[in-house]
């Protein structure tokens, strides 16, 4: 059985009390590995840690800090087909997927955010009254990085990259559910030589681990990326501590589909938006409404597609669709098609897994799933389900789309598919999302902000947004004589 360890003040540690988890292998079913189950003993270790490195890699020279940050991509890219590996088996994803996306975009992180710390300008205000005004921007101190299941690595190197970069240390709490990854890149951070405390990964459980690192008093900077139920409860603790917080949460997420769009296209990249990842992405388009005049063929199309997607072992290339994270979040999204049965709605989609070898009978599978017939306003129209399952709604004006498309507490991202430019323009200013894709789906360009607004979240990741979050901002006001 596999132990992974915390990484703390440069050591690869068992939690203090020497608990742990089990870690479940989503495509058999397993128990394949054990996480530390830590708690605020361990966390405290970490803060000490993250606080004592803090003054000396705040006041490394940034090239110094860019040559560490730039040999541990080199590291993950060496390393890339066991990372790969490790996070298909962890998260249950396919393997091409985690080979083409998820660990390419782990280093492309460090790379990005350490070439752009290393272009970031200084502004100065000069006026006519003998004082000039500059902007300095300082590390804060030890920041916690709080990262989901869904794209594991992915994420935790996205807050990573930003944080150390620009001088802080970090305390990273990564999900009990997928913990292989970090705990693979922790030996790289090692072999990288890095300072001590740096960076220090604790694994555990949300409630406990990551409680007591939100809450801790010498834990200035709070980036949580999950759900929204989850940062609410983050921000209701912390409210009196006067943190820096970033929460990037859940969403419900709309494509909107007009009759003069390339349909061909539309078909294609909805499926993906929908299905990628076993829908397990906060991106995913989960509810797609198609303009009358094109809905009966569109449903048609889209069913017919769907049920050619292939489900199964996430290591073979056959699949586009793996295993959900866990068996509890399986029954969760299946009783959600339970619920659009009972709400009203119709299933369109071939249900059953079919084809499983006996080694993956128990994995946590499900076909990918089309729902119609559901009003707007029910339950699986409004909760994030956050697995392979889409509802279909037609509409008849630009009026009608929008009001549906805005008609949920989420506003993270939404796809609009149309030849129109003026509508193009005309609607995203009235979109509540924080990303509007227009005839795509998922392109990200790393100086781009991300993030939502409503219940989706606050602030915004990428480029600046994300080394203004992580840096003070003083104003240096300098009077001087004529
Ligand atoms: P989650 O909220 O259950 O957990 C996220 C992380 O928070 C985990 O590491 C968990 O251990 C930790 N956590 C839980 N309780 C905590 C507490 N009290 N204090 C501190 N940490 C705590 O979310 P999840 O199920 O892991 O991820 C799925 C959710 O994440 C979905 O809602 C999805 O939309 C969202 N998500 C959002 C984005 C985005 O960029 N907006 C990206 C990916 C995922």
């Amino acid at each position: 059985m596999e132990q992974i360890r915390n990484l703390i003040g440069g050591e690869m540690l068992a939690s203090l009390s020497g608990e742990t988890l089990d870690n479940f292998n989503p495509s058999t079913g397993a128990v394949y590995s054990k996480v530390p189950d830590s708690g605020e003993a361990d966390i405290d270790r970490a803060v000490q840690a993250a606080t004592s490195a803090f003054p000396g890699w705040s006041g490394t020279p940034v090239n110094d800090r860019v040559a560490l940050i730039m040999k541990l991509a080199d590291l993950i890219d060496e390393r890339a087909e066991d990372l790969a590996v490790a996070e298909s088996r962890d998260q249950g994803k396919p393997l091409w997927l985690a080979k083409a996306v998820d660990i390419p975009r782990a280093s492309a992180n460090l790379r990005f955010f350490a070439h752009a710390v290393m272009n970031t300008k200084s502004v100065a205000f000069t006026d006519v009254n003998n004082v000039v005004e500059y902007i300095n921007r300082s590390p804060i101190g030890p920041c916690a990085l709080i990262s989901p299941w869904n794209l594991p690595l992915y994420i935790l190197t996205w807050k990573i990259a930003p944080c150390i970069a620009t001088g802080n240390t970090a305390i990273c709490k990564p999900s009990e559910m997928t913990p292989m990854t970090a705990g693979l890149f922790s030996e790289l951070v090692i072999e990288a030589g890095f300072p001590p405390g740096v960076i220090n990964i604790v694994h555990g459980l949300g409630s406990k681990a990551g409680q007591a690192l939100v809450t801790h008093p010498d834990v200035p900077v709070i980036s949580f990326t999950g759900g929204t139920k989850t940062g609410g409860h983050i921000a209701e603790s912390v409210a009196h501590m006067f943190k820096k917080t970033s929460f990037e949460l859940g969403g419900k997420n709309p494509n909107i589909i007009f009759a003069d769009c390339d349909f061909e296209k539309a078909i294609r990249t909805s499926l993906r938006s929908s299905f990628l990842n076993q829908g397990e992405i906060c991106l995913c388009g989960s509810r797609i409404f198609v303009e009358q005049s094109i809905y009966d063929k569109f449903v048609e199309r889209f069913v017919a597609e769907t049920d050619q997607l292939v489900v199964g072992d996430p290591m073979s290339k056959k699949s586009f669709v793996g295993a959900l994270v866990s068996r509890d979040h399986l029954d969760k999204v299946l009783s959600y098609v339970e619920l659009a049965k009972k709400e009203g709605g119709t299933v369109l989609t071939k249900t059953g897994v079919e084809g499983l070898s006996e080694a993956h009978k128990l994995g946590f599978y499900m076909r990918p799933t089309v729902i119609t017939g559901l009003s707007p306003e029910c339950r699986v129209q409004q909760e994030e389900i956050f697995g392979p399952v889409v509802t279909i709604t037609p509409f008849t004006t630009e009026e009608e789309a929008l009001t549906m498309a805005n008609g949920v507490q989420y506003g993270l991202s939404a796809s609009l598919w149309t030849s129109d430019n003026s509508r193009v323009h005309r609607l995203s200013k009235k979109i509540q999302a924080g990303t509007v894709w227009v005839n795509s789906w998922m392109y990200r360009n790393l100086r781009a902000p991300l993030g939502g607004m409503k219940s989706s979240g606050i602030g915004r990741e990428g480029g600046d947004y994300s080394l203004n979050f992580f840096t003070e901002t003083q104003n240096v006001s300098v009077s001087y004589s004529s």
